[in-house]
């Protein structure tokens, strides 16, 4: 394993973590939870990303459980929550002073820790001034609850903002934001954010470096019974992968693969190690529904210096998607 800072706080992150949504708590039992996490634990894996969202609360349940019946030492692993959609009531969402603070401790509860390395603001709140939310994550970092606040999704415009007040005000600046991230998923990351990782150092925890599995390549011959497409409640997802769009990239698998076959790695490895290559990004959240997926994709960060200039190249071919950084439109 690797470990870099996490943007510029002195917390040594893991270039490689393990996130747990869709899987714990739907596909996923206390029994294989605690497999997959010591898997990724026992290769250096130091960051376990987690959200009020996933599975209504029990993936935290399971991952707290996990921790404690594994035992590692507290100050061996870090580990997320995500706050923003909590329940039903007006009171349970977004990002409200109230919200937060309720989310925070109701988090804390279910992962059986005394605070959250990470607490990220799961999307942007247009209804609650940034202000209040920066002044809460502040408060959260300085009562000891939490260590270190970010955002997931949010916009570059919002992100300055953040970080503007928190000067103003003398408050806790965010230390990361967890965007989507993956071959064919750049404008975040390669566009939008690029002026900001000079300007604040901002780190990253990206998710679904395989696009939701789709970069496996397992998706070429049709949808695979007891994968994430054909799960209740992910029609969507579904939906999505059998579109216009989802076709294109399909097909476009079937020759990313190619690539991957002729470096003599597999195309989910390849795609994992073409994230990681990205000096902008900190960590990269792994999912999995077994343990030998996740075995498999925690060997890509050797894969990455199999992407060589000439490999990229042919990979940008294929998707020819790279977006515009800013600095190119000036
Ligand atoms: P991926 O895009 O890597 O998708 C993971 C899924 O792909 C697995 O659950 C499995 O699904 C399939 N898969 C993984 N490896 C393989 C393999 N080697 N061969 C075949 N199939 C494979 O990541 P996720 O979408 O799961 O995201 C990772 C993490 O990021 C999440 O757990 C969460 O912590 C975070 N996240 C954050 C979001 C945010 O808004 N901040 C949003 C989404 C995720 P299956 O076997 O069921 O097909």
């Amino acid at each position: 394993m690797e470990y870099t800072n996490l943007g510029r706080s002195g917390l040594m992150i893991s270039k490689m973590s393990f996130g747990s949504w869709v899987t714990f708590g739907s596909q996923v039992d206390l029994s294989a939870s605690k497999k997959m996490i010591k898997t990724a634990y026992d290769a250096g894996v130091n960051f376990f990303d987690n959200a009020e969202v996933y599975a209504n609360g029990e993936s935290e349940r399971l991952m707290g459980q996990a921790f404690k019946d594994l035992d590692f030492g507290r100050d061996t692993y870090t580990v997320s929550s995500k706050v923003f959609w909590g329940g039903e009531k007006p009171t349970q969402v977004g990002l409200s002073c109230k919200h937060i603070r309720d989310a925070c401790d109701a988090a804390l509860k279910r992962l059986q820790v005394d605070y959250l390395d990470l607490f990220f603001c799961h999307r942007p709140d247009v209804y609650t001034p940034v202000e209040e939310t920066v002044n809460a994550m502040s408060d959260l970092v300085r009562s000891g609850k939490i260590l270190y606040w970010g955002t997931s999704e949010w916009g570059a415009q919002a992100l300055t903002e953040a970080f503007g007040i928190a000067e103003k005000y003398n408050l806790v600046k965010p230390t990361m934001e967890q965007p989507q991230y993956n071959i064919f998923e750049r404008d975040k990351v390669e566009g939008d954010y690029s002026p900001l990782f000079k300007t604040f150092g901002l780190g990253t925890t990206i998710w679904s470096p395989l696009a939701s599995g789709l970069l496996s390549g397992k998706y070429a011959n049709g949808i695979p019974k007891d994968s994430r497409v054909t799960l209740p409640g992910y029609e969507w997802l579904k939906a999505r992968f059998e579109s216009e769009e989802g076709a294109k990239k399909i097909e476009q698998t079937v020759r990313l693969g190619h690539i991957a076959k002729k470096l003599g790695t597999t195309l989910p490895r390849m795609s994992i190690a073409w994230c990681l290559k990205n000096p902008n990004v900190s960590s990269v959240i792994l999912g999995a529904s077994r343990v030998e997926q996740l075995e498999e994709n925690l060997k890509s960060l050797a894969d990455v210096k199999l992407l060589d200039g000439h490999v990229m190249e042919e990979i940008e071919s294929i998707v020819q998607n790279k977006p515009k950084a800013q600095s190119d439109f000036r």
